[in-house]
């Protein structure tokens, strides 16, 4: 048996959504689920898989090749990535863009004191989208590169809708706007200010005798998340958000607009459309625990973002075949 012996550590969205993955990838086998609640209250997806506690994660260090970190970037992963990072190779998901640069540096020193790999700020954005971005601008180095996101849930702007006094519950969207992608695939290189690329629908149960106007201006006036987009407060039943706002849907584009040599226009475009955000994250997740694996044992050690890994690491298949097939 030479299957990729993985580990997960954390049973959320992203834990759940990673058992699913494993079961899609026949070369990885799931040995077990950390958590830090009791583990006698999770229930693995997965019949026979062993839920353990975080605590005791030391004991499994033989016996797991990649553990795939599926913890909140917030408070969860600055702790846990560079814990798990000294004693696993490890894949996370970090994704609060300004801190990466701070995380990289203590998931680095963890990783070579334990002679181990670890990939952080894997997914969809960071993820597959910095890769784009990155081939957007070195393909075409004159250029302007823009991202979009959506139309999906923002779990951020959602939080911070639940922190307003009088919201009982609230799904937010982030939603492009159409004209700012036509005009970024125009070749005509706008700049584009944050009001004119995304707007923001926000869908809100009142609690009780909550004042609705005073409740939509606490919203739309809300520096950093809500003040310099154009945002739209929605009162729902909790009825009509669980029934209609339940589902995680996301996505977006990944746009370089640019000119080769003699100025003729060219135009990269990535898109995502996604049902559920946290199970195509975790699919990318268990991809990169295959490179994971394969740069470890090249004694490939320290912290690694997506710009490291050489994209047939992340295959099943030889470097043969996939020159046969998919050159
Ligand atoms: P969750 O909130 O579902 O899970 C985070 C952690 O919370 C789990 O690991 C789990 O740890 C704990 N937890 C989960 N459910 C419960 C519960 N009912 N009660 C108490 N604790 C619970 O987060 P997600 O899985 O949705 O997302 C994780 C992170 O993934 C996000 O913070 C986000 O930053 C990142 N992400 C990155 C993306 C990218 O493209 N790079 C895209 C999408 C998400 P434990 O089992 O130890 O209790």
């Amino acid at each position: 048996n030479d299957k990729i012996r993985i580990g997960i550590a954390g049973h959320g969205n992203l834990g759940r959504g990673v058992e699913k993955a494993i079961t899609q990838n026949l070369d990885m086998e799931l040995i077990g689920i950390f958590t830090r609640r009791d583990p006698a209250h999770i229930q693995p997806l997965t019949a026979g898989v062993p839920v353990h506690a975080l605590a005791d994660v030391e004991k499994f260090r033989d016996g797991i090749d990649v553990m795939i970190l599926c913890g909140g970037s917030k408070s969860d992963l600055p702790e846990q990535g560079p814990a798990l990072a000294a004693l696993f190779n490890t894949v996370d998901s970090f994704d609060t863009h300004a801190k990466i640069p701070g995380y990289f540096e203590a998931v680095d020193a963890a990783a070579k004191a334990g002679n181990n790999t670890a990939m952080i700020a894997i997914g969809w954005d960071p993820g597959l989208f910095s890769i784009n971005r990155l081939y957007g601008e070195a393909v075409l180095p004159v250029g302007e590169t823009y991202s979009f996101w959506g139309a999906g849930v923002s779990q951020g702007h959602s939080d911070a809708l639940r922190r307003v006094p009088g919201v009982k519950s609230a799904v937010q969207y982030t939603v492009p706007l159409e004209k700012a992608m036509e005009l970024a695939r125009s070749g005509s290189r706008p700049q584009l200010t944050t009001r004119e690329k995304h707007r923001r629908e926000c869908y809100v149960v009142l609690a009780e005798g909550a004042d609705a106007e005073a409740v939509r201006r606490a919203i739309v006036t809300m520096p950093d998340y809500f003040a310099d987009y154009d945002t739209e407060v929605d009162f729902v039943s909790e009825d009509e958000l669980k029934t209609q706002h339940s589902a995680m849907p996301h996505g977006g584009f990944v746009i370089r607009s640019g000119v080769s040599g003699s100025e003729v226009k060219q135009t990269l475009e990535f898109r995502l459309a996604l049902g559920s955000n946290p199970e195509f994250t975790s699919s990318v997740l268990v991809a990169y625990a295959r490179a994971v694996m394969r740069m470890r044992r090249m004694g490939d050690i320290g912290a690694k973002t997506a710009f490291d890994v050489a994209p047939g690491l992340l295959s099943p298949k030889s470097a043969a075949d996939l020159r046969k097939e998919l050159l």
